[in-house]
């Protein structure tokens, strides 16, 4: 298994006492697999994405990434947060070269690297633009571009589309699909939106209100490659109202 938990929980410290925020978790992801997190706004996903990166411990049990237990911030997975997050003095190019930097990489096979991506993510032309002279949809694209300068084998993205109106997200998505079907990445993608889970995934975990647990794993059997019309299917309006139904009792998912 790639990402294994067992027994993951989380209690944050603060001056005004202990917070739980995830009960015990147990999952185990396989290479190559694409598994998205919902759940309610505060249930715990960011949490949990930080313990799978070792960017934050967990507050026991075991969490180990290809075999390895994971103690302290993983060198190979790339990260994605919900904001791209560029370096607005840097262009193009240079934010994804960032990656590089930070990690000492062959400066030469990099710049190689790099303008592979650009040309698969269809930004050729823009790579000597500041992030301000791109659309929203671009930037985000160059941050995972960022991510995946290192060819990590595990992408871990929380909320990456959530700033992106409808139109761009679901382009995103298909380049995600297209993305994780090429390069064969092992993907966990946090998102609030059960139409993008569904679409992407192999299995989609919804989670509780904090304390967060796992309350469903759907396996969504549509098959590959998908386009956008699968979610017009009768298949597709099935698995969208089974997952819906786990947060009709508390208001719905909350698009913050
Ligand atoms: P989600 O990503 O699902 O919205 P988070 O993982 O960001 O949830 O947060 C889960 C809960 O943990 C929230 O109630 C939040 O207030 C709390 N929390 C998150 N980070 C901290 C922190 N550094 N210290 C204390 N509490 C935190
Ligand atoms: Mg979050």
């Amino acid at each position: 298994m790639l990402i294994e938990a067992r027994g993951v929980h989380k209690t944050y410290r603060t001056q005004d006492g202990e917070v739980e925020t995830l009960k015990p978790l147990d999952f185990a992801i396989r290479a190559g697999e694409f598994v998205s997190v919902v759940g309610p706004s505060g249930c715990g996903k960011s949490t949990l994405m930080k313990m799978v990166a070792g960017l934050l411990p967990a507050s026991g049990g075991e969490l180990s990434l290809s075999g390895r237990s994971v103690r302290g911030p993983q060198t190979n997975v790339g990260i994605v947060f919900q904001n791209a997050l560029l370096l607005p003095w840097r262009r193009v190019i240079d934010n994804i070269l960032l990656q590089a930097e930070i990690r000492g990489m062959p400066m030469a096979a990099a710049r190689e690297r790099a303008q592979q991506l650009v040309d698969m993510a269809g930004l050729a032309g823009f790579e000597k633009k500041y992030p301000w002279q791109l659309s929203g949809g671009m930037q985000q694209r160059v941050a995972i571009l960022r991510a995946l300068l290192h060819d990590p084998p595990v992408l871990l993205m929380d909320e990456p589309f959530g700033a992106l109106d409808a139109m761009t997200r679901e382009k995103m998505n298909l380049e995600l699909q297209r993305i994780w079907m090429a390069a064969g990445k092992t993907v966990l993608l946090i998102t609030h939106s059960i139409p993008e889970a569904i679409f992407l995934s192999d299995r989609v975990f919804v989670m509780t209100e904090r304390p967060g647990r796992i309350d469903a794993v759907y396996d969504i059997d549509l098959p590959r490659p998908r386009s956008l019309d699968v979610m017009g299917s009768e298949r597709f309006a099935a698995l969208a109202r089974s997952l819906r139904s786990h947060f009709f009792a508390k208001g719905s998912l909350d698009a913050h």
